[in-house]
Protein backbone atom coordinates (compact mmCIF):
# COMPACT_ATOMS: atom_id res chain seq x y z
CA UNK A 1 0.00 0.00 0.00
CA UNK A 2 2.57 2.23 0.82
CA UNK A 3 4.78 1.38 -1.91
CA UNK A 4 2.09 1.74 -4.41
CA UNK A 5 1.32 5.54 -2.58
CA UNK A 6 4.97 5.89 -2.91
CA UNK A 7 5.28 5.12 -6.04
CA UNK A 8 2.82 7.51 -7.54
CA UNK A 9 3.75 10.51 -5.87
CA UNK A 10 7.07 9.98 -7.44
CA UNK A 11 5.67 9.56 -11.10
CA UNK A 12 3.96 12.84 -10.29
CA UNK A 13 6.77 14.90 -8.88
CA UNK A 14 8.51 15.15 -12.50
CA UNK A 15 5.59 16.26 -14.61
CA UNK A 16 4.65 18.86 -12.20
CA UNK A 17 7.95 20.25 -11.76
CA UNK A 18 8.45 20.13 -15.55
CA UNK A 19 5.18 21.96 -15.63
CA UNK A 20 6.05 24.51 -13.07
CA UNK A 21 9.67 24.91 -15.12
CA UNK A 22 7.48 25.32 -18.20
CA UNK A 23 5.75 28.02 -16.78
CA UNK A 24 8.47 29.85 -15.63
CA UNK A 25 10.25 30.23 -19.05
CA UNK A 26 6.98 31.21 -20.52
CA UNK A 27 6.46 34.11 -17.97
CA UNK A 28 10.06 35.18 -18.73
CA UNK A 29 9.55 35.33 -22.31
CA UNK A 30 6.60 37.70 -21.67
CA UNK A 31 8.03 39.77 -19.44
CA UNK A 32 11.20 40.01 -21.88
CA UNK A 33 8.75 41.01 -24.81
CA UNK A 34 6.58 43.56 -22.67
CA UNK A 35 10.01 45.17 -21.36
CA UNK A 36 10.97 45.87 -24.28
CA UNK A 37 8.18 46.98 -26.83
CA UNK A 38 7.39 50.32 -26.55
CA UNK A 39 3.90 50.27 -24.57
CA UNK A 40 5.86 49.11 -21.38
CA UNK A 41 6.89 52.64 -20.08
CA UNK A 42 3.12 53.72 -20.86
CA UNK A 43 1.67 50.77 -18.92
CA UNK A 44 4.31 51.12 -16.04
CA UNK A 45 3.51 54.70 -15.48
CA UNK A 46 0.27 56.22 -13.79
CA UNK A 47 -1.86 59.13 -15.64
CA UNK A 48 -2.42 59.77 -11.68
CA UNK A 49 0.03 62.83 -10.43
CA UNK A 50 -0.24 62.19 -7.35
CA UNK A 51 0.64 58.60 -7.91
CA UNK A 52 3.99 59.22 -8.95
CA UNK A 53 7.27 59.49 -7.64
CA UNK A 54 9.33 62.29 -8.15
CA UNK A 55 11.68 60.43 -10.62
CA UNK A 56 8.63 58.66 -12.49
CA UNK A 57 6.97 62.14 -12.73
CA UNK A 58 10.10 63.07 -14.85
CA UNK A 59 9.35 60.67 -17.36
CA UNK A 60 5.92 60.85 -17.25
CA UNK A 61 6.54 64.49 -18.64
CA UNK A 62 8.59 63.25 -21.77
CA UNK A 63 6.25 60.76 -22.05
CA UNK A 64 3.22 62.70 -22.66
CA UNK A 65 5.18 65.46 -24.36
CA UNK A 66 4.17 67.88 -21.54
CA UNK A 67 0.68 67.54 -22.48
CA UNK A 68 -1.13 67.43 -18.30
CA UNK A 69 -4.92 67.23 -17.69
CA UNK A 70 -7.19 69.40 -15.60
CA UNK A 71 -10.84 67.49 -15.03
CA UNK A 72 -12.54 70.61 -13.41
CA UNK A 73 -15.29 70.02 -11.58
CA UNK A 74 -17.40 71.32 -8.83
CA UNK A 75 -19.69 70.87 -5.45
CA UNK A 76 -23.05 71.41 -5.70
CA UNK A 77 -26.64 69.70 -5.10
CA UNK A 78 -27.65 67.46 -7.66
CA UNK A 79 -31.37 66.57 -7.70
CA UNK A 80 -32.50 64.49 -5.08
CA UNK A 81 -30.72 61.41 -5.95
CA UNK A 82 -26.98 62.06 -7.55
CA UNK A 83 -23.71 62.98 -5.32
CA UNK A 84 -22.63 66.70 -4.47
CA UNK A 85 -19.72 65.51 -6.53
CA UNK A 86 -21.38 64.39 -9.44
CA UNK A 87 -19.67 66.71 -11.98
CA UNK A 88 -16.22 65.84 -10.61
CA UNK A 89 -16.56 62.11 -10.49
CA UNK A 90 -18.25 62.14 -14.17
CA UNK A 91 -15.32 64.36 -15.55
CA UNK A 92 -12.55 62.55 -13.91
CA UNK A 93 -13.62 59.28 -14.44
CA UNK A 94 -13.56 60.21 -17.97
CA UNK A 95 -10.31 61.74 -18.22
CA UNK A 96 -8.54 59.29 -16.09
CA UNK A 97 -10.14 56.82 -19.12
CA UNK A 98 -8.81 58.81 -21.98
CA UNK A 99 -5.25 59.34 -20.33
CA UNK A 100 -4.46 55.64 -20.48
CA UNK A 101 -5.67 55.40 -23.98
CA UNK A 102 -3.33 58.38 -24.78
CA UNK A 103 -0.70 59.07 -22.25
CA UNK A 104 -1.35 62.30 -20.28
CA UNK A 105 -0.50 63.38 -16.96
CA UNK A 106 -4.17 63.95 -14.56
CA UNK A 107 -3.88 66.90 -11.99
CA UNK A 108 -5.99 65.59 -8.80
CA UNK A 109 -9.27 66.40 -7.62
CA UNK A 110 -10.09 69.74 -8.92
CA UNK A 111 -13.66 71.78 -8.25
CA UNK A 112 -12.77 75.28 -7.50
CA UNK A 113 -15.38 76.68 -10.06
CA UNK A 114 -17.79 78.89 -10.64
CA UNK A 115 -21.30 77.72 -8.94
CA UNK A 116 -22.37 80.85 -7.16
CA UNK A 117 -25.62 79.89 -8.36
CA UNK A 118 -26.50 77.15 -5.70
CA UNK A 119 -25.69 79.20 -2.37
CA UNK A 120 -28.85 77.82 -1.19
CA UNK A 121 -28.83 74.78 -1.21
CA UNK A 122 -26.58 72.01 0.78
CA UNK A 123 -23.31 71.34 0.38
CA UNK A 124 -22.16 73.22 -2.20
CA UNK A 125 -18.92 74.62 -2.48
CA UNK A 126 -18.89 78.44 -4.04
CA UNK A 127 -15.44 80.31 -4.40
CA UNK A 128 -15.46 84.23 -4.86
CA UNK A 129 -15.22 84.88 -8.51
CA UNK A 130 -11.51 86.38 -8.04
CA UNK A 131 -10.45 83.11 -6.13
CA UNK A 132 -11.54 80.78 -8.66
CA UNK A 133 -9.32 82.75 -11.48
CA UNK A 134 -6.16 83.06 -9.36
CA UNK A 135 -6.39 79.45 -8.05
CA UNK A 136 -6.84 78.21 -11.46
CA UNK A 137 -3.76 80.96 -12.81
CA UNK A 138 -1.51 79.46 -9.98
CA UNK A 139 -2.17 76.27 -10.64
CA UNK A 140 -1.79 76.38 -14.21
CA UNK A 141 1.77 78.31 -13.43
CA UNK A 142 2.87 75.70 -10.78
CA UNK A 143 1.92 72.25 -13.84
CA UNK A 144 3.90 74.37 -16.31
CA UNK A 145 6.84 74.98 -13.90
CA UNK A 146 6.86 71.57 -13.43
CA UNK A 147 6.58 70.49 -17.07
CA UNK A 148 3.17 70.62 -18.24
CA UNK A 149 3.70 73.28 -21.32
CA UNK A 150 0.16 72.09 -22.81
CA UNK A 151 -2.69 72.25 -20.43
CA UNK A 152 -5.92 70.79 -21.11
CA UNK A 153 -8.87 71.67 -18.71
CA UNK A 154 -11.23 69.28 -19.11
CA UNK A 155 -14.76 71.03 -17.97
CA UNK A 156 -17.40 68.76 -16.28
CA UNK A 157 -19.93 71.08 -14.87
CA UNK A 158 -21.77 73.78 -16.76
CA UNK A 159 -21.28 76.51 -14.69
CA UNK A 160 -17.71 77.05 -15.57
CA UNK A 161 -18.71 76.82 -19.16
CA UNK A 162 -18.37 80.50 -19.37
CA UNK A 163 -15.36 80.92 -16.60
CA UNK A 164 -13.05 78.39 -18.85
CA UNK A 165 -13.10 80.25 -22.23
CA UNK A 166 -12.31 83.83 -19.75
CA UNK A 167 -9.89 81.86 -18.42
CA UNK A 168 -7.83 80.90 -21.67
CA UNK A 169 -8.52 84.27 -23.14
CA UNK A 170 -7.08 86.24 -20.18
CA UNK A 171 -3.43 84.07 -20.83
CA UNK A 172 -2.65 86.45 -23.07
CA UNK A 173 -2.69 89.65 -20.87
CA UNK A 174 1.20 88.49 -19.56
CA UNK A 175 3.92 85.83 -21.63
CA UNK A 176 3.27 82.62 -20.46
CA UNK A 177 5.92 80.09 -21.45
CA UNK A 178 2.88 77.13 -22.09
CA UNK A 179 -0.82 77.18 -23.53
CA UNK A 180 -3.77 76.68 -21.73
CA UNK A 181 -6.42 74.66 -23.88
CA UNK A 182 -10.20 74.61 -22.92
CA UNK A 183 -12.47 71.57 -23.49
CA UNK A 184 -15.82 72.61 -23.07
CA UNK A 185 -18.88 70.25 -21.94
CA UNK A 186 -19.21 67.78 -25.28
CA UNK A 187 -23.03 67.40 -25.86
CA UNK A 188 -23.70 63.65 -27.61
CA UNK A 189 -23.89 62.99 -31.11
CA UNK A 190 -27.12 62.24 -32.55
CA UNK A 191 -28.33 58.86 -32.39
CA UNK A 192 -27.97 56.58 -29.83
CA UNK A 193 -30.67 54.21 -27.50
CA UNK A 194 -33.46 57.10 -27.72
CA UNK A 195 -33.89 59.64 -24.87
CA UNK A 196 -37.18 59.37 -22.93
CA UNK A 197 -37.16 63.45 -21.59
CA UNK A 198 -36.88 66.58 -23.43
CA UNK A 199 -36.14 69.03 -20.26
CA UNK A 200 -32.45 67.14 -19.41
CA UNK A 201 -30.13 70.08 -18.22
CA UNK A 202 -28.81 68.73 -14.51
CA UNK A 203 -29.33 65.82 -12.81
CA UNK A 204 -31.96 64.68 -15.37
CA UNK A 205 -31.87 61.39 -17.73
CA UNK A 206 -28.83 61.97 -19.21
CA UNK A 207 -26.44 62.83 -16.35
CA UNK A 208 -27.78 60.20 -14.35
CA UNK A 209 -27.37 57.76 -17.42
CA UNK A 210 -23.49 58.46 -17.06
CA UNK A 211 -23.44 58.45 -13.45
CA UNK A 212 -24.64 55.05 -14.18
CA UNK A 213 -21.74 54.37 -15.60
CA UNK A 214 -19.13 56.17 -13.59
CA UNK A 215 -20.45 55.61 -9.92
CA UNK A 216 -23.84 53.89 -10.17
CA UNK A 217 -23.18 52.77 -6.27
CA UNK A 218 -23.82 56.74 -5.81
CA UNK A 219 -26.79 56.60 -7.60
CA UNK A 220 -30.13 56.42 -5.49
CA UNK A 221 -32.47 56.28 -8.73
CA UNK A 222 -35.39 55.74 -6.37
CA UNK A 223 -35.39 59.46 -4.97
CA UNK A 224 -35.47 60.85 -8.79
CA UNK A 225 -38.91 61.85 -8.51
CA UNK A 226 -38.86 63.27 -4.85
CA UNK A 227 -38.30 66.91 -6.15
CA UNK A 228 -39.46 68.23 -9.50
CA UNK A 229 -36.80 69.08 -12.16
CA UNK A 230 -39.73 70.78 -14.39
CA UNK A 231 -38.78 73.89 -15.77
CA UNK A 232 -40.71 76.91 -13.76
CA UNK A 233 -39.98 79.45 -16.28
CA UNK A 234 -40.41 82.34 -14.16
CA UNK A 235 -38.65 85.05 -16.01
CA UNK A 236 -39.99 86.23 -19.52
CA UNK A 237 -37.09 87.88 -20.98
CA UNK A 238 -35.48 87.71 -24.67
CA UNK A 239 -32.85 85.55 -25.37
CA UNK A 240 -30.72 88.25 -26.34
CA UNK A 241 -30.35 89.19 -22.51
CA UNK A 242 -28.54 87.23 -19.50
CA UNK A 243 -29.24 87.62 -16.70
CA UNK A 244 -27.43 86.27 -13.17
CA UNK A 245 -30.74 84.63 -11.64
CA UNK A 246 -31.84 82.69 -15.25
CA UNK A 247 -31.28 79.52 -13.53
CA UNK A 248 -32.88 80.19 -10.19
CA UNK A 249 -35.88 81.46 -12.29
CA UNK A 250 -36.05 78.17 -14.20
CA UNK A 251 -35.25 75.52 -11.59
CA UNK A 252 -34.97 76.66 -8.00
CA UNK A 253 -34.86 73.02 -6.91
CA UNK A 254 -31.26 72.93 -9.13
CA UNK A 255 -32.25 69.84 -10.74
CA UNK A 256 -33.50 69.89 -14.01
CA UNK A 257 -35.03 66.94 -15.99
CA UNK A 258 -36.96 63.49 -14.70
CA UNK A 259 -33.47 61.13 -13.24
CA UNK A 260 -35.70 58.33 -13.55
CA UNK A 261 -35.68 57.91 -16.76
CA UNK A 262 -32.06 57.10 -17.12
CA UNK A 263 -30.52 54.06 -18.48
CA UNK A 264 -27.27 52.13 -18.02
CA UNK A 265 -27.21 52.01 -22.36
CA UNK A 266 -27.50 55.45 -22.82
CA UNK A 267 -24.96 56.48 -20.29
CA UNK A 268 -22.69 53.81 -22.34
CA UNK A 269 -23.61 55.52 -25.45
CA UNK A 270 -22.35 59.51 -24.07
CA UNK A 271 -19.74 58.34 -21.52
CA UNK A 272 -17.88 56.74 -24.50
CA UNK A 273 -18.47 59.71 -27.00
CA UNK A 274 -17.30 61.80 -24.24
CA UNK A 275 -14.46 59.74 -23.87
CA UNK A 276 -12.91 59.28 -27.45
CA UNK A 277 -13.25 63.23 -27.68
CA UNK A 278 -10.75 63.68 -24.67
CA UNK A 279 -8.82 61.46 -26.31
CA UNK A 280 -8.95 63.13 -29.75
CA UNK A 281 -8.48 66.39 -27.71
CA UNK A 282 -5.07 64.37 -26.20
CA UNK A 283 -3.74 63.52 -29.49
CA UNK A 284 -4.44 66.76 -31.26
CA UNK A 285 -2.48 69.03 -28.09
CA UNK A 286 0.04 66.47 -28.73
CA UNK A 287 0.72 67.03 -32.20
CA UNK A 288 0.17 70.88 -31.68
CA UNK A 289 3.53 72.67 -32.67
CA UNK A 290 2.21 75.86 -33.69
CA UNK A 291 0.09 77.67 -30.51
CA UNK A 292 3.08 78.26 -28.40
CA UNK A 293 5.51 79.85 -31.69
CA UNK A 294 2.25 81.86 -32.13
CA UNK A 295 1.72 83.09 -28.64
CA UNK A 296 5.13 84.13 -28.25
CA UNK A 297 5.05 86.02 -31.89
CA UNK A 298 1.81 87.80 -30.21
CA UNK A 299 4.10 88.63 -27.19
CA UNK A 300 6.91 89.82 -28.93
CA UNK A 301 4.58 91.91 -30.94
CA UNK A 302 2.45 93.32 -28.41
CA UNK A 303 5.15 94.94 -26.92
CA UNK A 304 5.58 97.56 -29.40
CA UNK A 305 2.35 97.62 -31.57
CA UNK A 306 3.09 100.81 -33.71
CA UNK A 307 5.48 98.31 -35.24
CA UNK A 308 3.18 96.10 -36.33
CA UNK A 309 2.29 95.84 -40.03
CA UNK A 310 -0.22 94.30 -42.20
ZN1 LIG B 1 -23.67 68.03 -13.25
Amino acid sequence: MVTKVTGRVSARIPRILEKKFMRKILIALAMAVLCTSPGWTQAKLSVHWEELTAAEFRSAIELSKGTCLLPFGILEKHGPHLPLGTDLLKVRYEVLHAAEQEYAIVFPEYYFGQILEARHEPGTVAYSSHLQLELLQETTDEMARNGCKKIIIVNGHGGNENLLPFFAQSQLEQPHDYVVYVMGLVAPPPGGPPKKTSTDMHAGESETSKMLIATPNLVHIDRANQESGADQARLSLPDTLYTGIWWYARFPNHYSGDGSAATRERGEFEMKAWQDAIVTAIRAVKADQESLKLQNEFFEKAKHPLDTRP
